[in-house]
Formats: structure tokens, sequence, C-alpha cells
């Protein structure tokens, strides 16, 4: 593995991690770890524990607990907080059969989530890299980088930074099994992307979580952090925000003839505009309102607009897509902080409810 030259790196023994790491696994235990949401709806937490051996389903891991008022989810006291696993995928940290496990919150009457099934989802994660201090990976101390326009799909070291992180990523996204679908240089230097579907239903939120945990550790291993800001103050300049790009589909919009069913979802998304926008952001709409100006490729955040192959429009449908007259369609309100549940849900709503 490559290693970068970051200057806040932590110099910690890399061979003697291998050293145990690689020592021959436990013949049955396993080491499962639970991840789940904090309370400011953004940050993930995440334990470990051992199993005697690797449970079959995912209903045979247990139910487990945690300390709600230090992940800002209870009051001190009353302040256990359940843990239901939703799904187990390899662990591409420790490898072998140990799992890294989703979890539900619960409180204290195990009140259930619902959980949405039927339609396609995929969804363009799109962040920054920038080190401890907040400073965006490869922009200069003091000043600014070179303006937007060569950093969108770029090779090089003047222009792409962090690709370390982002194939790192990507290998470890594929070993879990997600349906990760592809990566791209994003056009803030820093910036990256990777997306992940197509997934039914609740599945896309599960899956884009633990991908974003499995992001926020491959940094932490490089010294480099990952901002899901969608404007961090150092790009409010003339740079793009970062959102995250939600696509969708029913089985009649990608049959033939599909358009119909996509155009007539329009109508529902429309109609849900103001709604939509508090969920999009887990701060009620205000970190959007940052984001979607109408200029860098957005729109405006209080006017619902759509059209084919526009990156200004609050919805788009790709030009392939209305070329073929069927596929899907792509909601590109979603801020990259975003919860995927509840953007999903919303979509859900907005079109299957009319
Ligand atoms: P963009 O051109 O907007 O940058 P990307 O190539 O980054 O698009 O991402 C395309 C996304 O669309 C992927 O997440 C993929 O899973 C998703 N997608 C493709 N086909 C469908 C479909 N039929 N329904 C829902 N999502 C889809
Ligand atoms: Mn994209
Ligand atoms: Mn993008
Ligand atoms: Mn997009």
């Amino acid at each position: 593995m490559t290693h970068l030259n970051y200057e806040t790196r932590m110099p910690l023994g890399q061979a003697v991690i291998d050293q145990f790491l690689g020592l021959r696994p436990h013949p049955t235990k396993i080491q499962a770890t639970y991840v789940w949401i904090d309370g400011t709806g953004e940050n993930l937490r995440s334990k470990t524990r051992t199993f005697d051996r690797l449970p079959k389903k995912i209903e045979d891991y247990p139910i487990w607990n945690y300390d709600g008022s230090s992940t800002g989810q209870a009051k001190g006291r009353d302040s256990d907080r359940y843990l239901r696993p939703v799904a187990a995928y390899p662990d591409p940290f420790l490898g072998g059969a140990n799992k890294l496990v989703m979890c539900d919150t619960l409180d204290h009457e195990m009140q259930p989530t619902v959980r949405e099934t039927r339609p396609w989802f995929g969804m363009e994660q799109e962040y920054l890299i920038v080190d401890r201090d907040e400073h965006p990976l490869g922009w200069p101390k003091h000043g600014f980088p070179a303006p937007q326009g060569k950093y969108y799909c770029s090779v090089g070291a003047d222009r792409a930074f962090g690709r370390e992180v982002v194939e790192t990523h990507y290998r470890a996204c594929l070993h879990t099994g997600l349906n990760i679908f592809g990566t791209n240089a994003e056009v803030t230097p820093g910036q990256w992307e990777f997306q992940i579907g197509t997934c039914e239903g609740i599945d896309m939120g599960d899956q884009l979580w633990i991908s974003r945990y499995i992001l926020h550790r491959v940094a932490e291993q490089f010294g480099v952090c990952v901002s899901l800001d969608p404007k961090p103050k150092v790009t409010m300049g003339d740079w793009n925000g970062a959102g995250c790009h939600t696509n969708f589909s029913t089985a009649e919009m990608r049959a033939p003839g599909g358009i119909k069913a996509i155009e007539a979802a329009m109508e529902g998304l429309k109609r849900t505009h103001l709604e939509a926008m508090k969920v999009y952001d887990p701060h009620g709409g205000e970190d959007n309102l940052r984001r979607l100006t109408g200029r860098h490729e957005t729109s405006s955040a209080d006017q619902f607009s759509w059209g084919v192959a526009n990156r200004g429009c609050s919805i788009r449908i790709p030009r392939q897509v209305a070329a073929e007259k069927k596929g899907y369609l792509e909601d590109r309100r979603p801020s990259s902080n975003c919860d995927p549940y509840q953007v999903t849900a919303m979509i859900a709503q907005s079109i299957l409810l009319l």
C-alpha cells in the first residue's frame, strides 16, 4: 500500500498492526462492529464485541445497548439505548469472517422504524478530503488553488488530491459486498464522489451509511478527515458545494415508454418540495440554503424545477433516459450530509402516494 506523506499522518506502526491482524484467526470466534448514527443525525459511532461463532442471519445478531447520553440521544438518567442489527457486511478492516453491522437505534420502548421496500435508488455521495484543521487536501496553506475547471475527473498530481483514500475505500466497499457503482474526482479540488446503487428501498440507507463509515475509517488510517458539509467555509467563494444526488425508478419507469411515469412523478415532487427541503439535510434545510443558490450547478432552494440534462434544476432527467424514453430520474436537492433513510422515504412518499 502506498502511504501519503501528509504532515498530519499519525506515526503509528503499520508493521506492528499487520503482525497482529495477520495472525491466524480463531476458528470460530468473530468480531462484530456495531455501527449506528448518533444524535447529530450526521456522524457515526461504532463499538465492537466478540461472538463465539458467526451468527447465520441478521435476526441472530443480538440486540445490544449503548450510552445514549454520550451520543446526544438521551438525558443522563435513563440513558440506555438499544442497537438493533439491520444488516451485516464483511468487515474490510479486520477481514476474515468479521462483520460490520449496521444498526437501528431504539428507545426504551423499542419503537421499531418503518422499513420501506419496492423502488430502486442510487445515491451519489460527494465529499471533501480535509486535514484535521479542516483545510482541504491539496489547497495551499495561504490563499486559494487555481480556479475550478481542471479538477473534475482529473488525472495528475497537481489536480487530483487524495486518490489513495478513494481507491482504498472502493476496494473496501467491494470487499464488503456493497453495490458501489463507481467513483470520480469532483469539481472542487480535494472533492470526490462515489455512488452506491442500485438498491431496493431501505437497503439504500443501510448501504450508504455503512459506506460512509468505511470512508471515515479509511481516511482515519491515512491521517486525514472526510467532510460531508455541503459547503465548508473555505469553499464559500466560487467553488461547487457537495450534494448527494438521489436517483430513483419504479418498474414502470424502467419499462418501455416509462418516460411517461417519470414525467408524471414531477407533480408529486413539486407538491412536496418545501417539506422535502426540510429533511434533505440534518439541519432542517439550513445547510442546503448555503449550497442551493442557483449557482455552481445547483437549483435554488425555494423553487422547484425539472428538466432534461439540466444540472441547474431540482430534478434532472438524464439525457440518455430522455433518448431511450425510459429509466430513472435524479433528485439533485439532497445535501451531502443528508440522511439517506429520510431522503428515500420522502421521494417514495412524494411519488408513490400521489
Ligand atoms: P451523474 O451523471 O448524475 O453524475 P452518476 O454516474 O454519478 O450520475 O450516478 C448514477 C447513479 O444512478 C448511480 O448511483 C446508479 O446506481 C443510479 N442509477 C442508475 N440506474 C438507475 C435506476 N434505474 N434507478 C435508480 N437509480 C439508478
Ligand atoms: Mn455523479
Ligand atoms: Mn457529482
Ligand atoms: Mn448526479
